[in-house]
């Protein structure tokens, strides 16, 4: 006979989204099981450079965007977490820099001036005297200009685990679910999960509603579904860090002449504690082109380029490739904000930004209340057996 546990809500996907989502759910009442095939932040969330953008890097085009907007609100809904303040209780989550820096060349530094004194997110950005400037900058050999953003950066793996800690009763390590484990009725609507962790017998997971926050994972998910009319992207970037030996800390974007930084560096602590450079921006979106070794000449060019007042021949690099997974965007660019959708019992998400985490889930939350999907106490003793996910670790310890 068939092992059935019923829930409300099962979620598929321990990353940001879903663990956000998770802590959300249980606290006003729902029935929710977490459901996760690797490790817990193991797809994107743990590559995150951990940046709460406040949407200036999205202004950068020289206007206030449709995607500017849209985050311009998170840094403070975050803060408030940080804090003990906010709707979820961040506050053993280590904030690495309260701002994010955004600095210019000299060539550059008049345009920038000009664009931040017409932008409408000049509050946000503070022009710095050279005295305030990071350490970094401090060299009599940078021309450039600084600006401090209201932008924090944070510890990604401590948040994984702040959100996994008050829900372990409730997230499963599963084998990666296949096709044929989706169980449909006539009418197509999700009807149960066959669950499956070698060597424990499957078990069947009922909910009124499945959602979908498996990141990368969402794409085979959804053909399961028979494409009703949601589609993901991937925008892939080629990263690169890098265990400098530098004693300073930067959390910082190079405006270049794009409207992407021509680099972004956030700086993080290894397990032995020393810092490496985590390496994103244009260089990382142009970097998809080149091979490993490509990557890291290109990146010491760019950064004896930068900073020819540093010394990178000790640095130790190495580089990996990831994909940005999202919905389908027409034109394959960068979707405006986060992105849930409903098809019959299923809802498909995707955050877009580590950032819109919270914009996301008050979003699936209204799709909820909408449809009236009804809280009842689930009875979990099946799953008690079943293993949880360990935390997945961050990529420069895998790396260096
Ligand atoms: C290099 C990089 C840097 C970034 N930096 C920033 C930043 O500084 N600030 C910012 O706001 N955003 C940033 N982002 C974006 C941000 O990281 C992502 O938008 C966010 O992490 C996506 O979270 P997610 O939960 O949707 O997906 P993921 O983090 O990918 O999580 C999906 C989870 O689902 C699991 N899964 C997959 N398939 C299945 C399945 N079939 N069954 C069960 N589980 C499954 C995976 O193992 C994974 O744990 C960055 C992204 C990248 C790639």
């Amino acid at each position: 006979m068939k092992k059935i546990v019923e829930t409300d809500i099962v979620i598929i996907g321990g990353g940001i989204a879903g663990l956000w989502l998770l802590n959300r759910l249980r606290q006003i009442g729902y029935s929710v099981i977490l459901l996760e095939s690797k490790a817990l932040g193991a797809g994107q969330t743990n590559k995150s450079q951990g940046i709460i953008h406040g949407g200036v890097k999205y202004a950068l085009q020289g206007m206030m965007t449709v995607a500017a907007e849209a985050i311009a609100e998170m840094p403070k809904i975050w803060n408030e977490c940080l804090h003990g303040k906010g709707v979820i209780d961040l506050s053993e989550v280590p904030i690495l820099s309260e701002h994010q820096y955004l600095w210019s060349t000299g060539s550059l530094a008049s345009k920038i001036a000009t664009f931040f004194a017409s932008m409408s997110l000049k509050g946000n950005v503070q022009e710095l005297k050279r005295d305030d400037f990071p350490l970094i900058f401090q060299n009599p050999q940078f021309k450039g200009q600084v600006y401090s953003l209201d932008e924090i950066v944070i510890d990604v793996l401590a948040l994984v685990r702040e959100l996994v800690k008050p829900n372990q009763d409730v997230i499963f390590k599963i084998d990666p679910l296949q096709d044929e484990q989706l169980i449909f009725n006539a009418q197509g609507q999700l009807t149960s999960l066959e669950i499956q962790a070698e060597p424990i017998e499957p078990i069947h997971v009922k909910a009124e509603k499945y959602i979908f926050t498996a990141g990368a994972g969402n794409e085979s998910l959804l053909a399961s579904l028979k494409n009703k009319g949601i589609a993901m992207q991937r925008r892939p970037l080629h990263m690169v860090v890098a265990k400098t030996g530098f004693s300073q800390t930067l959390y910082a974007h190079c405006l270049g002449l794009s409207s992407t930084p021509r680099i972004t560096i956030t700086t993080h602590k290894t397990e032995e504690g020393e810092f490496v450079w985590y390496i994103g921006g244009q260089i990382a979106e142009e970097g998809i082109k080149r091979d490993s070794q490509e990557q890291i000449e290109a990146t010491k060019k760019e950064l004896m380029e930068l900073f020819p007042w540093l010394d990178f021949s000790k640095t130790e690099f190495a580089t990996f490739f990831v994909d940005r997974a999202e919905p389908l965007q027409p034109d394959g660019t960068r979707p405006e904000s986060c992105y849930a959708k409903e098809v019959e019992n299923v809802i498909a998400a995707w955050p877009t930004k580590l950032a819109l985490a919270p914009k996301l889930a008050d979003e699936i939350i209204a799709i909820l209340n909408r449809d009236n999907v009804k809280k009842e106490l689930a009875d979990l003793r099946l799953l008690r057996a079943w293993p949880i996910p360990a935390l997945a670790k961050p990529v420069w310890d895998e790396l260096l």
